[in-house]
């Protein structure tokens, strides 16, 4: 059995340090912590969420969405059952929060040949929220980079500031939500804390780590164009003007009714953060191709089409045509 890591014994209380809510149990308990992925039994802490993945598939590393890593390839995709957020509109509820959701344990050996075996460029930790699943992923993003592989989260970046910095060293990409410059709308709707994600995506991006941000606008709740504006300013400010972004279209799901967003809010809000950012997408809309376009000389350096990719405007990562850095993995 795993070791687990991130847990304290305080007198008569065993904490969870891994993510903000610091979920504690009593010597004696038998609990899932808030996330079900890991917990406390008969008085001893345990992963009963461990290598236990919700769904195995090949996805475009584009559905990620990760627009400048890899431009094209595949990547094996998988998650926990659980999530240390409660998030009313998740897109994913049935098994972010779900009971009793059907997984398959795959150990991190056969997880890291299955990524490298597929065609696919490596491992995505995503679906659910991977770094609840801390443990597993450092038994096996390290055995994915020694294939040769690259590992990506797609996270909310609710994760303490010390293990965060510890997987910084073993994932390659990331893509964190930021789902609201609203300190109230975390609190309310998602059951998190905008600050301690706002650290995350600091940390990252001063990192040697690739970063993306996806942003759900969702009518009625965060489409506020004073606060992308704000947003934005720290978004460039903070991580700087090329960080990528990623604006989607919510649609009603889960808990939250809400009608789908309108098409032009969508586009007025691409515009808002344009004024800020360099690279920012539309995406779960089909109005937006993800084409890479030069920010300097408009040169067409990658092209999209559905899934298709083409990167003939681009050496390397910079622009074919002038030379700027595209803030692109290849
Ligand atoms: S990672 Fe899970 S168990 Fe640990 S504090 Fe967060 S929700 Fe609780």
């Amino acid at each position: 059995m795993r070791k687990p890591e991130w847990f304290e014994k305080d007198g008569e209380t065993w904490r969870c340090l891994l993510c903000p809510r610091g979920c504690t149990w009593g010597t004696n308990s038998t609990s899932y912590g808030f996330c079900r992925v890991r917990g406390v039994k008969n008085g001893v802490p345990y992963l009963p969420g461990y290598g236990g993945c919700v769904s195995l598939s090949i996805d475009p590393i584009e559905k990620k969405p990760l627009y400048h890593f890899l431009p094209g390839s595949s990547i094996l995709s998988t998650g926990p059952a659980g999530c240390n957020m409660s998030c009313d509109f998740c897109q994913n509820w049935s098994i972010s929060q779900g009971k009793n959701v059907p997984v398959r344990y795959v150990s991190p050996p056969d997880l890291a040949l299955m990524a490298m075996n597929s065609g696919s460029v490596g491992i995505a930790y995503t679906y659910t929220e991977p770094t609840i699943w801390y443990e597993y992923i450092c038994d096996s993003a390290p055995l994915v980079r020694e294939k040769g592989g690259v590992s990506v989260m797609v996270s909310n970046g609710m994760i303490n500031p010390e293990p965060l910095n510890q997987l910084i060293g073993i994932i390659d990409a990331w893509n964190i939500d930021l789902k609201s410059w609203s300190d109230e709308f975390y609190i309310e709707h998602c059951g998190g804390s905008l600050p301690t994600v706002l650290d995350t995506l600091k940390i990252l991006a001063d990192s040697e780590c690739h970063l993306e941000v996806t942003f759900l606008v969702i009518p009625g709740e965060n489409d506020i164009p004073d606060e992308w504006k704000k947003m934005a300013d720290w978004l460039a400010h903070e991580c700087g003007d090329d960080t990528v972004l990623h604006i989607s279209r919510y649609f009603p799901r889960y808990k939250l009714k809400s009608h789908p967003t309108p098409v032009e809010t969508l586009i007025h809000a691409k515009e808002v953060f344009s004024e800020k950012l360099n690279f920012v997408y539309l995406g779960n809309v089909g109005l937006d191709s993800g084409d890479i376009v030069c920010p300097s000389c408009s040169n067409l350096c990658v092209s999209r089409n559905g899934f298709e990719v083409k990167t003939d405007g681009m050496n390397k990562g910079f622009c074919s045509a002038c030379g700027r850095d595209l803030n692109l993995r290849v």
